[in-house]
């Protein structure tokens, strides 16, 4: 096979975000040779540090030599090089996908300077990664909010409650991350009152609330957290807390930025929040079904609020599952086959 090809095909063939970085280092890896390093890097919004996302070839030495070529960068797919004791060092910045506005950046340092064909290789397998992203983002985004839609929720939702961010090629460092963060919670957000705003304004009006709600989602999380729209005006959020009280309280933030934005023309809008603590064995149908539960309490208790599935259970104000539900949730379909 020709050089490079087997990490086209893994590029091109990779629906996990959280595997692309490691493709895109061992394609640079193998373009530059054995004497070459290489390492992946991200910078969250906001946030003037960097955080190195080890790839199968780094340094044991921390971003040092890059540093100044790290912060120097300004667009995606632009390369820029510098000659330091006799070594060639590079960074790119790949193209950053709509679902997190972290920015990834490559890096390497070679011994000598490269061939101009070597250069132009590495910046076509850039292009070919933010094409990639591109598609990715065109297949698992809604097209209003662009926050991920309900298709991407159902068919990834193992996956995300392993990784807690796009762009970690490491998944030991994923693995540490998540215990650090503790468990996962899934909230369910609803918009109150919302057949009112489209009888009121009209839908277009209503679909302008929506997507102001995806801005504020945006803001009010972190890159990390997974947003989703899952059908009308009902939204999902994953995130990593330590506690209950943790999570209740990055909801109620998001709560509470949605009731203190003006949203144009159709001025206050409110929204109740249901959630859940997830578990290594639930089904996607079971936490949804949870935080739904919690969800209709907060609506049938008055709205924009914040309530907790396991706290209601410990309170006595819903019920648990029948004795019947039990016995279906356990029910083992495998011993069947045994
Ligand atoms: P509640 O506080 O109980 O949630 O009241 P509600 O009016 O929000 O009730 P419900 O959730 O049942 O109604 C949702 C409405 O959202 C129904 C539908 O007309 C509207 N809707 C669903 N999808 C869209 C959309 O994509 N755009 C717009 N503009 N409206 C939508
Ligand atoms: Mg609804
Ligand atoms: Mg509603």
């Amino acid at each position: 096979m020709l050089p490079l090809f087997a990490e086209l095909e893994a590029i091109s063939g990779c629906r996990d975000r959280n595997m692309l970085g490691g493709i895109i280092l061992q394609a640079f890896a193998k373009m530059l040779g054995e004497r070459a390093d290489v390492a992946l890097f991200r910078r969250d919004q906001g946030d003037t540090g960097l955080t190195r996302c080890v790839g199968p070839t780094v340094m044991a030495a921390t971003f040092g030599p890059w540093e100044g070529l790290l912060q120097a960068i300004q667009f995606a797919g632009t390369l820029k090089t510098e000659v330091k004791n006799g070594r060639l060092y590079g960074v790119i910045q790949l193209h950053s996908s709509e679902v997190s506005t972290a920015k990834v950046l490559i890096a390497y340092a070679a011994e000598e300077k490269l061939a101009k064909d070597l250069e132009d290789s590495l910046l076509s397998v850039t292009r070919i990664y933010g094409n990639h992203v591109k598609l990715l983002d065109y297949s698992e985004l809604d097209s209003l909010t662009r926050l991920l839609n309900r298709k991407t929720f159902d068919e990834t939702f193992e996956r995300l409650l392993q990784a807690s961010s796009a762009e970690d090629s490491d998944e030991d460092m994923v693995e540490r991350r998540a215990k650090e963060d503790g468990a996962a919670w899934l909230c369910v957000i609803d918009i109150d009152h919302f057949k009112r705003i489209n009888d009121n304004f009209g839908h277009l009006f209503g679909d302008e609330v929506l997507l102001r709600m995806g801005d504020l989602m945006r803001k009010s999380f972190r890159s990390g957290d997974r947003l989703f729209r899952f059908g009308g005006e009902e939204f999902v959020v994953i995130l990593n807390a330590e506690d209950e009280i943790l999570a209740a309280k990055g909801f109620d933030r998001f709560r509470q930025a949605v009731e203190g934005n003006e949203f144009p023309q159709v001025g206050k809008v409110t929204c109740s929040i249901g959630f859940t603590k997830v578990s290594d064995m639930d089904m996607p149908t079971d936490v949804v079904g949870r935080a739904d539960e919690a969800l209709y309490y907060a609506k049938e208790h008055g709205r924009n609020q914040v309530q907790c599935y396991e706290a209601l259970r410990r309170q006595g104000a819903i019920a648990g599952p029948t004795v019947a539900e039990a016995q279906m949730n356990d029910f083992d379909i495998d011993a069947l086959f045994d």
